[in-house]
C-alpha cells in the first residue's frame, strides 16, 4: 500500500492535461501540436481533456469511496490522504493517479484565468494530488514524491507580454507564476521545464499565431534536454519545527553580498533574481547552492 508512486515511470510516456472548452482554440492547437510533435518521436501520449471529461473540480466527500474516518467533523486533506492509502479513492482519481505514475513528463495546457489556471484545472491539482500520493512532511520540494518527473506549463494569455513586465500593468510573470510552479509542481518535486507563454493570441495576426506554433513544436523535440527552472534546495533550509523551515543563518549570511535573492519566491529582501521562473539558469551553472 502507499507506494504506487515510487513506481519507475514509463520511459517516453507523457500526460497532457488540457483545459480548455473548444476543440477550434489556440490552446487545442497549441495541445494537437505537442501530441502531433511527442508521438512522431516515439512518445506515449495520453490526454486528460478535463472539459471534454467533464471533471470534477470540487473536492467533496464524493472523492471517497469507503468508510470516512470521521464524518462529523469531515476534513477532506486527512481523509483524502487515508482513502489514498486504503485505496478507496473515487474511480476518476485513481485513474488520473495512474496516468501520472505513469508519465515521465506532464504538460498543462491552458488559458490563463485570474493569473492562474482555469477552475477546473485547479480542482484537478485539488483532488489528484493527494497527500501520500503527491506530497509528505518527508516527501516535498526537491526529496518530493515526483522529482524523477518533469512537468511544464504551457499557456495562453489575454494580455500582451509587456503588461507582464516588471514595470507592466499586471506586474512580474515571474511573481505570478511562483504559486503554480512553486508551490505545485516543484513542492511536489517535479523537474519544472520553462512554462511555454503563448501572449495574446486573440489579438495578434494570423502569421504570428502560426510562427508560435512553429516555435512550439521546434521547442518539442529538444525538450528533455533542457535545464530545469531554479529553486532554492531543501538543503538551504532548517528543515525543523524548532527552525520554522526558514533559510539557515549562514545562507542568508552567505547571500548578504549577493545582488539579487535566491529566487523569486526566496528574494530574501533582496532584487528578484531576473525571470527566475521564465527561464533556466544558464548552462553549466547549477543553480541556487
Ligand atoms: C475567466 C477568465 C479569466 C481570464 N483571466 C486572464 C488573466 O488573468 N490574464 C490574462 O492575460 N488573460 C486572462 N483571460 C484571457 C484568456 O487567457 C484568453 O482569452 C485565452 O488565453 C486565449 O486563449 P484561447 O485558446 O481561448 O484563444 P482563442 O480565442 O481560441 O484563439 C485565439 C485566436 O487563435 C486562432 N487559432 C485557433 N487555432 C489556430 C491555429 N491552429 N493556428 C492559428 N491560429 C489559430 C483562433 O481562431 C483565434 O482567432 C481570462 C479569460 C477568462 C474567460
Amino acid at each position: 500500500m502507499g507506494c504506487i508512486n515510487s513506481v519507475k515511470p514509463v520511459a517516453k510516456s507523457v500526460l497532457i492535461v488540457f483545459a480548455h472548452q473548444s476543440s477550434n482554440s489556440f490552446n487545442a492547437a497549441a495541445k494537437d501540436v505537442a501530441v502531433k510533435e511527442l508521438e512522431k518521436q516515439g512518445w506515449t501520449v495520453t490526454v486528460s481533456d478535463l472539459y471534454a471529461m467533464e471533471f470534477k473540480a470540487t473536492a467533496t466527500q464524493q472523492d471517497i469511496k469507503g468508510k470516512l474516518k470521521n464524518a462529523e467533523q469531515f476534513r477532506y486533506g486527512d481523509e483524502i490522504a487515508a482513502a489514498w492509502e486504503a485505496k478507496t479513492l473515487s474511480d476518476d482519481i485513481a485513474e488520473e493517479q495512474r496516468k501520472i505514475t505513469e508519465a515521465e513528463l506532464i504538460i498543462f495546457q491552458f488559458p490563463l484565468y485570474w493569473f492562474s489556471v482555469p477552475a477546473i484545472m485547479k480542482g484537478w491539482f485539488d483532488r489528484v494530488f493527494t497527500g501520500g500520493f503527491a506530497f509528505s512532511l518527508q516527501k516535498m520540494y526537491d526529496n518530493g514524491s515526483f522529482k524523477h518527473k518533469k512537468a511544464m506549463l504551457s499557456f495562453t494569455t489575454g494580455a500582451m507580454e509587456s503588461m507582464f513586465l516588471p514595470d507592466g500593468i499586471n506586474g512580474d510573470m515571474n511573481v505570478t507564476l511562483w504559486p503554480l510552479q512553486n508551490g505545485i509542481l516543484h513542492f511536489c518535486g517535479f523537474q519544472v521545464l520553462a512554462p511555454q507563454i503563448f501572449w495574446s493570441p486573440a489579438h495578434c495576426p494570423e502569421p504570428v499565431r502560426v510562427a508560435m506554433l512553429q516555435n512550439w513544436e521546434q521547442r518539442l523535440k529538444g525538450l528533455m534536454t533542457e535545464t530545469p527552472l531554479k529553486f532554492a534546495s531543501s538543503e538551504l533550509f532548517d528543515m525543523s519545527f524548532q527552525g520554522g523551515f526558514r533559510l539557515r543563518p549562514d545562507v542568508v549570511m552567505e547571500r548578504e553580498t549577493q545582488p539579487h535573492g535566491i529566487t523569486t519566491g526566496h528574494h530574501i529582501g533582496k532584487p528578484l533574481p531576473p525571470n527566475n521562473q521564465l527561464k533556466a539558469p544558464p548552462e553549466g551553472t547549477t543553480g541556487t547552492n
